[in-house]
Order: structure tokens, then sequence, then C-alpha cells
């Protein structure tokens, strides 16, 4: 009997059923023909070209950037029984001659190989001496020059076509906006591939986005009331944070553990390991942690640190609930998030268009924190899906956000900014604001100014959400020298002048120690 999709499914993989577009990508290959899969984290990517390849004669010719998880997939097909090798710059001269021979000889039914690699003449010809079944480009949104992790090399791939007219092609990206989906078919000459594109919508995971007030609490909540001994991972933006925070966690009796790339490799090995091992073991980790991590009863993952795009909220958060059951993608941010992001941003090398580019990306992952309405329907749509409106398992369906006229009190807060010269952080800014009698404030002879004790009807928690809003709409913008001092920007003027009202988000919290202060 010959085999089809299905058989080699069942008999090699173990599964009974294909997911979402796979066995038509599968059978498409099959034919000969060339695809572009547009598919989320988990969705199944490398049976798309793993299947084909077997079915077809001859080898598949895998391209990845990623060389460090080579070795892990090629020993993973191993164990399934199939012929896989790698080729990349951490062989040995002997286990490359090795695998080349293999190739050459007809013993491999699948080649994983960096780009740097494959576009060199020696190894272009060597290919051209044997049947191969087809190419996989993965990671293919590496070719976009708008993207964050573009690779020279993958520049080069569009050969492939022209040297190899014959060997279907198959390009696969998690990244899905609509830029750089066109630019991966122009680049890599897929012209006449049809595509292939999933839904990225994870209905299992719940998106939350809360205000920061006291983080670890808040945390120390969320994981007690929510996920007692379920395993996930807990994101921070520094690796001092990373470690301090395990170490707090473990006081608290939680299974908690590292993860940074400063940390020894055995170190790392050994807490990955146990995180995929054993159950309810929580990761407290940078974000060089979960490339390529495949375990499929994470409960949640938690930010306590604002990412600095959406791509990268989505890949993080994706990593959650991949056994389809429920999960929760939680994450509290404030405004000083806001204003170390920038800082970081501006003062990193790069190109002016490159940081231009970042800028956005911040921008709209601040959009996503302050939107009130679906958050769901707010992150596809930024990937380019249109959506079917509110989700019911969001916080902005769940406890969907009001609104209140702002206007008044954001006059007082801009006002405050400049007459103090525009040389102050949020936290001096609202001690003017609420009157307060520190030195720094006497210091500057701040209980002079008009402004000073005009904010004292609303609580310091409010001021900052204000600052937050005000930061992310772009009406104040964070200095770039690095003391996170507030300036006014030319968006102010109409709401100064008073020709503008403007209505801010009312944090849940706040909301209720407004009732209170107003009762008083
Ligand atoms: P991606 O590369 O898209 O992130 P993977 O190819 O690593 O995803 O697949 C994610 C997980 O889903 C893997 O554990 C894989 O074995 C599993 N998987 C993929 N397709 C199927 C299927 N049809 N049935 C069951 N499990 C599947
Ligand atoms: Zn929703």
């Amino acid at each position: 009997m010959s085999d089809t999709p299905l058989t080699v499914l069942e008999r090699v993989f173990g599964y009974h059923s294909f997911r979402g577009h796979q066995q038509a990508i599968i059978e498409a290959l099959w034919r000969g023909e060339d695809a572009l899969v547009l598919m989320p984290t988990g969705g199944g990517k490398s049976l798309c070209y793993q299947i084909p390849a077997l079915l077809r004669s001859g080898t598949g010719v895998v391209i990845s950037p990623l060389i460090a998880l080579m070795q892990d997939q090629v020993d993973a097909l191993h164990e399934l029984g199939v012929r896989a090798g790698f080729l990349n710059s951490t062989l040995s001269r002997e286990d490359t001659l090795a695998t080349e021979q293999a190739l050459l000889n007809g013993q491999l039914d699948l080649l994983y190989i960096a780009p740097e690699r494959l576009t060199q003449p020696r190894m272009l010809s060597l290919l051209k001496q044997i049947p191969l079944a087809l190419f996989a480009i993965d990671e293919a949104h590496c070719v976009s020059q708008w993207g964050h992790d573009f690779r020279s090399e993958y520049l080069q791939l569009g050969l492939l076509h022209e040297q190899f007219p014959e060997v279907p092609r198959i390009a696969l990206t998690a990244t899905a906006d609509m830029r750089t989906r066109t630019e991966i078919a122009q680049r890599l000459e897929l012209g006449s591939a049809a595509h292939f594109v999933s839904s990225f919508d994870r209905p299992n995971i719940q998106y939350r986005i809360t205000q920061k007030s006291n983080a670890r609490q808040q945390l120390l909540r969320f994981l007690r009331n929510e996920h007692p001994g379920d395993a996930g991972i807990i994101y921070c933006l520094s690796r001092n944070k990373v470690e301090t925070t395990a170490s707090w966690l473990q006081q608290q009796g939680f299974n908690a553990l590292p993860y940074h790339a400063g940390l020894p490799v055995a170190q790392r090995r050994d807490n990955q390991q146990r995180f995929l091992r054993e159950d309810g073991i929580i990761m407290v980790a940078t974000i060089a942690f979960g490339m390529g991590i495949d375990k499929p009863d994470v409960r949640f993952v938690a930010h306590l640190d604002l990412p600095k795009s959406i791509e990268g909220y989505y890949q993080e958060t994706g990593r959650a609930g991949r056994d389809g059951e429920p999960a929760t993608a939680w994450l509290v941010y404030g405004v000083e998030d806001v204003i170390k992001l920038r800082q970081m941003l501006e003062s990193s090398a790069g190109s002016e268009e490159h940081k231009r580019s970042e800028r956005q990306k911040l921008d709209a992952m601040l959009g996503l924190c302050e939107i009130t309405g679906c958050r769901r329907h707010a992150l596809l749509n930024y990937f380019g899906e249109p959506g079917t409106g509110a989700c019911g398992n969001c916080d902005g369906c769940l406890h969907p956000a009001r609104t209140w006229d702002a206007t008044e009190a954001v006059r007082k807060a801009l006002s405050c900014v400049y007459r103090t010269g525009q040389r102050f952080g949020v936290n001096h800014l609202i001690d003017v604001l609420r009157g307060s009698e520190n030195e720094k404030v006497r210091q500057f002879g701040h209980q002079h100014l008009s402004t000073y004790g005009l904010g004292t009807d609303l609580p310091a928690a409010s001021w900052r959400s204000i600052f937050r809003q005000l930061v992310a709409r772009g009406l104040l913008r964070v200095d770039v020298e690095g003391y996170g001092s507030l300036h006014l920007t030319e968006a102010c003027r109409p709401i100064l002048r008073g020709e503008e009202t403007i209505h801010l988000r009312e944090d849940m919290k706040e909301a209720t120690e407004r009732s209170r202060s107003r009762r008083h």
C-alpha cells in the first residue's frame, strides 16, 4: 500500500488527524507546488514540510536561522525513526563531512541547514548532485527588512528558485502582518505559491492587562487565586529582576526557577529541563526563554514588565495553553515601564529609521494596553485579521473599562509639567500636584507654583494613571537623556487652550478610590 499524508502522520508521528491547513499544505507540496504558510507558534508548522519530505523521493532541505535548536530537532526526528541530519557552524569538521557523505549517499530524509551555509557555492553544487524532495524556509520573516529578525543571508534565498526550478518550496512564518507577507512572497520569488493563512486567534487564552499598583502583591494574588500549583512563565525585562523575583517567589513557597542568558549554561539547561519534565514549575525569565520550548500545559504567562511590541507579546503569551485548555495571559504595567522602554529605545545604537520602527511598535503595544474594548479584537486586528467583535474572554469584554472626562485633571497635569520647567519625572510632578511638603519640593521652591496642591482631589494612583495615559497618547514625551523627565508635545496645545476635551480610561482600582475620596 502506498503512503498518503494521513498514513505517514499516523505511522511516523503517532497522530490521528491533521490540524487546520496542515493537510492542504502537505498535499500541495506533495504535488510539487510552492506554498507560503502563516501559522501561529505552536500551530504545527514542522509537519507541513516533514511529511511531504517523507512522501517525496529525495532529501527535504530545511533552512533555519535557529542553529541552537537544530540538534534537538534532529534528535527528536531520530526518535521517530526519521533519517535526519544538520549542517551548521557548531559541527566539527568530521561530523560535517559525515553528514555531507550521508546526504550524497541518499541516506537523509531531512537536512537542517543554516542559511549562510546553504548559499555557499560548495553546498549548492553538492545539492545539485542529489535528488531533492523540497526546500523549506523556516522563520521566513527573517527576509523582511522591516522585521526585528532580519537576516541578510535570507535575501539570497531567492536563488533557490533560479537554481532549483523543479524543487517545490515552502516558506513558513508565525509573523502575520500584510507587509511582511508580501515581502516574503516577493523576495523569495514565491509568486505562484498558494498562501495558507491560519487564524492567529488563541481562543483558550484569556488576555488581561492591568495597571501596576503593587506588582508583587498583584502577582501573588493572581497566582494564589487563579493558578495554584500550575506551570507558568513570568517574564521580566532585566536579568536582575528575574533573579530577585524568582527567589522572592521561592520564599513565598512557589516552585520558581530563574532563566536568563547570563546564567551558566548548565544551570540554564537544568532549569529548562525541570520546567519541561516536572509539574507546576514557574519559570521566571527574560525573553531569552521560550524559543522552541514546546510544553503543552503552560497554564499562564505573566508579564511584570511591558513587552516592546505586540509581536513579542503575542509570541510570549502564545506559549500558554498549547494543549487547548484554558490559560491566562496576564500583564501589569505602569508609567515607569513606558518611560524605561522609551529611554532604552532612544539611547540604543541603531539607525534613526530602526528607532522609528521600534517606536511605532512600542506605541502599538501601549495602544493595546490602553484600549477600552476587546483586547483580542485589537490583537487580531493588528495582525491583519478583521475579527468578529467582542470575544467574551478578555478583561476588556469581562470588565468593560469606563472612561471619564479628564480634561480638568489633564490640564492641571500638563501645566504642572510646564511650570516646573519640563525637567522632572512623574513622582515629583505628583508631589507638586498633591501639595507634598518634601525636601525636593522645597529645594526647588515648587511650593510657590500655582499648580502646587491643585491635585489633592485625586489620589496619587490616579495621577500615575493620568500621566501614563498621557505618555501613551503622545501628549507627553519622555526625556531621551535618561532622567525620565516629561516634556509637553505639540499635541497638548488644543487641550491647554481649552479647545479639546479628553476622556481617559478609568482604572478599576482608582474608580473605587475616587468615589471613596469624593464621599469623604
Ligand atoms: P510550530 O513550528 O508551528 O510552532 P510545531 O510544529 O513545533 O509548531 O508543533 C507544535 C506541537 O504540536 C508539536 O508538539 C507537534 O508535535 C504538535 N502537533 C502538530 N501537528 C499536530 C497534529 N496534527 N496532531 C497533534 N499534534 C500535532
Ligand atoms: Zn474580548
